[in-house]
């Protein structure tokens, strides 16, 4: 008769392709019954975005089709975000699991639109997201959504996000009474704002908070390195070299300051002609790509030029929302995944930091 010890051992033969761990030594099994050749378990995956959960639910059905003396097997498939965050009992915003900046080396490659969707993208798996506007000089995530005049409320005395196509949302567009009012700002001022909105914020329990930085290198994207731990930066660049260089000097403070690159994104990267269909390389081809393989960075995807996108960033109804189906929204969904499994990735080695760190030395 089949055992538990068998059942375990079994199902430790499948690999987690992004982890490239075992998902038992991983805890990804919970609830494990086993009685008379009855099975019974929950595979707990690490975020509901995880681009492999077909894959993984396929070969654990598989493994356990290759036992003998199984009657009858019932899989609950679940996920559970892993803290991406080395926090501990007092750290700020305990309750938010992954902090993700956005950043770009200048304005204007679309890093807004970016965040907006793949935050969409993120929540539309199931995942509770937030998305802060820190884009102190174009706060442009309200227009994006089409959020006209929020007045924001505060309760506790923390500020309540309003809320938009089941993102949680704090803009800076929020609080400027005229257009470019938050350019005259000086650095401590800023960073002060931007602090308020980190740590003052109700932003309750989230699996991920997008951060839409400034482009450049900054009071913002500095204040927010140093604040708070983050789990890392995704940065945003356009095809073009020029583009692709000022990127690399956003990277460059992130490095220095000891924030984990998530990944790079390409945007703006081709466009599929309406006519003839074909894929057209307008601003020249990989610039990402040779970043990421330059600085040894994850390439988590690229994003077609679509007039949709930029219609629909600029008309308040993003992509995400009125074309779910299109390609571009399956652009978004792909990278977002992929941020989502360099998410999984950063927790899991910080949780063996911590193990290892918890384990006293035997010298
Ligand atoms: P940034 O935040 O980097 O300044 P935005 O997100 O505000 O850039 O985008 C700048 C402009 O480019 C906007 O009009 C937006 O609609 C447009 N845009 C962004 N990404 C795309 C895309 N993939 N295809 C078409 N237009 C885009």
């Amino acid at each position: 008769m089949v055992g538990v010890d068998q059942v375990l051992e079994k199902l430790s033969t499948v690999i987690d392709p992004d982890l490239k761990k075992d998902i038992v030594s991983m805890g990804m099994i919970k609830d494990l019954e086993l009685n008379s050749g009855n099975l019974k378990f929950t595979l707990e995956l690490t975020t509901p975005a995880c681009p492999f959960n077909v894959e993984i639910e396929d070969d654990v059905r598989k493994v356990i089709g290759e036992l003998d003396g199984i009657n009858n097997f019932d899989m609950k498939v679940t996920a559970k975000v892993m803290e991406g965050r080395s926090l501990d009992a007092d750290t700020a915003m305990a309750t938010v699991k992954n902090i993700i900046g956005v950043a770009s080396g200048k304005g204007g490659v679309g890093k807004s639109t970016v965040s907006l969707n793949l935050a969409l993208a993120l929540s539309q798996t199931g995942a509770k997201v937030g998305l802060l506007d820190a884009d102190v000089y174009g706060p442009s995530i309200p227009l994006m959504l089409g959020m006209d005049k929020v007045n924001m409320e505060v309760a506790d005395n923390k500020l309540q996000p309003a809320e938009s196509n089941g993102l949680k949302v704090v803009s800076f567009g929020f609080f400027a009474e005229q257009e470019h009012q938050a350019a005259i700002y000086r650095g401590p001022i800023i960073s002060g704002i931007l602090k308020q909105f980190l740590v003052d914020t109700n932003w309750s329990d989230l699996d991920y908070l997008i951060v839409d930085l400034p482009p450049g290198t900054g009071d913002i994207p500095l204040t927010l390195a140093q604040t708070i731990p983050i789990t890392g930066i995704l940065v945003v660049t356009t095809p073009q070299d020029v583009a692709s260089n000022v990127a690399v000097k956003a990277l460059g403070m992130f490095n220095k300051l000891n924030v984990p690159i998530l990944g790079v994104v390409e945007n703006m990267s081709s466009f599929v002609c309406p006519n003839c269909n074909e894929n057209h390389y307008i601003f020249g081809q990989g610039g990402a790509k040779k970043i990421s393989e330059k600085y040894n960075i994850p390439f988590v995807g690229e994003i077609p030029l679509n007039s949709g996108i930029m219609e629909g960033s600029d008309k308040g109804k993003p992509v995400m929302i009125t074309a779910p189906q299109s390609p571009s929204a399956e652009a978004f969904r792909k990278t977002a995944k992929n941020i989502a499994a360099q998410c999984s990735i950063l927790a899991a080695r910080l949780q063996e930091e911590m193990k290892a760190e918890a384990t006293p030395s035997t010298n």
